[in-house]
C-alpha cells in the first residue's frame, strides 16, 4: 500500500498562513455584528481547548479566540497553569497579556498606587504564574517568564489605586491570594516584572491583568 506522504514543515506553515487569512475574511465578509463575531471566537476557543488535539494549532489559535472573544479570564488561567501552555513563544504570551493589562499608570506619590507584594506562601509555591515548576517568586507577575536577574536589574510591579484591593494603597495585600500581608517586608516578597512586561510605558502601568473588557 502507498504511504501517505508527509507533510513539510512548509507546507504545514502555509496551511496555517491561509487559514489564518480565511479566518480574517470570514470575520469581515461574514459576520456583520460584534455579538455574532463573539460568539464565533468563543465557540473557536472551545474548540481549541477542548477537541482539538493538534498543539500547533492550539498554542497559536486559542489565545487569539479567547481574546477576542472576551475570555480574558480563561486566557490567564490557560497560559498559569494549562501545561499545553509551556511551548508558546513568549512573545505571543507577552503580546496577549500585556493586551488585558490595566492600562492605568502608577505614580509613586499621595497613596495613588502601590508595589505588589507577595505572601510567603504563594512566593514559594510553584503554578501561580506559570505552569513551570519554579516558585513564583522568580517569575514575571504578568507573563510568567521565569527571571534570572540580579536583584538590581528587577523592576518591581505596581498596582493602580483601583487594583490595590479592600485594604487600600497602604496596606500590603498579596498579589495571588489577596490575603492581608502583615509586618513589613520580612513577611513579603517583591512581585517582579520581566524586561518585556517592563519596557517603555510598561514600567509604569498597573499589573493587574484585567478578567474582562468591563475593566475588573
Ligand atoms: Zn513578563
Ligand atoms: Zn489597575
Ligand atoms: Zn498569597
Amino acid at each position: 500500500m502507498k504511504r501517505a506522504r508527509k507533510i513539510t514543515a512548509v507546507e504545514q506553515a502555509a496551511a496555517i498562513y491561509v487559514h489564518f487569512f480565511l479566518l480574517q475574511a470570514v470575520e469581515q465578509l461574514l459576520l456583520r455584528s460584534e455579538a455574532e463575531k463573539i460568539y464565533w471566537h468563543q465557540y473557536l476557543a472551545e474548540y481549541y481547548q477542548y477537541y482539538c488535539t493538534d498543539p500547533s494549532y492550539t498554542f497559536k489559535d486559542l489565545p487569539y479566540h479567547m481574546y477576542k472573544g472576551g475570555l480574558w479570564k480563561q486566557m490567564i488561567q490557560y497560559y498559569r497553569t494549562d501545561q499545553r501552555s509551556i511551548v508558546c513563544p513568549p512573545f505571543n504570551k507577552q503580546k496577549y497579556l500585556n493586551l488585558i493589562r490595566c492600562e492605568r499608570h502608577t505614580p509613586d506619590m499621595m497613596n495613588l498606587s502601590r508595589p505588589v507584594r507577595l505572601c510567603q506562601m504563594c512566593a514559594l509555591k510553584p503554578g501561580l504564574a506559570s505552569p513551570l515548576s519554579v516558585s513564583t517568586k522568580t517569575t514575571c507577575i504578568i507573563c510568567g517568564t521565569w527571571i534570572v536577574s540580579h536583584p538590581s536589574m528587577e523592576t518591581v510591579g505596581r498596582v493602580c489605586i483601583r487594583h490595590c484591593g479592600r485594604f487600600g494603597p497602604t496596606s500590603d495585600q498579596c498579589f495571588y491570594c489577596e490575603r492581608l500581608i502583615h509586618g513589613a517586608g520580612a513577611m513579603s516578597t517583591p512581585g517582579l516584572l520581566c524586561q518585556h512586561c517592563s519596557f517603555g510605558n510598561n514600567a509604569n502601568r498597573c499589573a493587574r491583568l484585567l478578567e474582562s473588557d468591563s475593566g475588573v
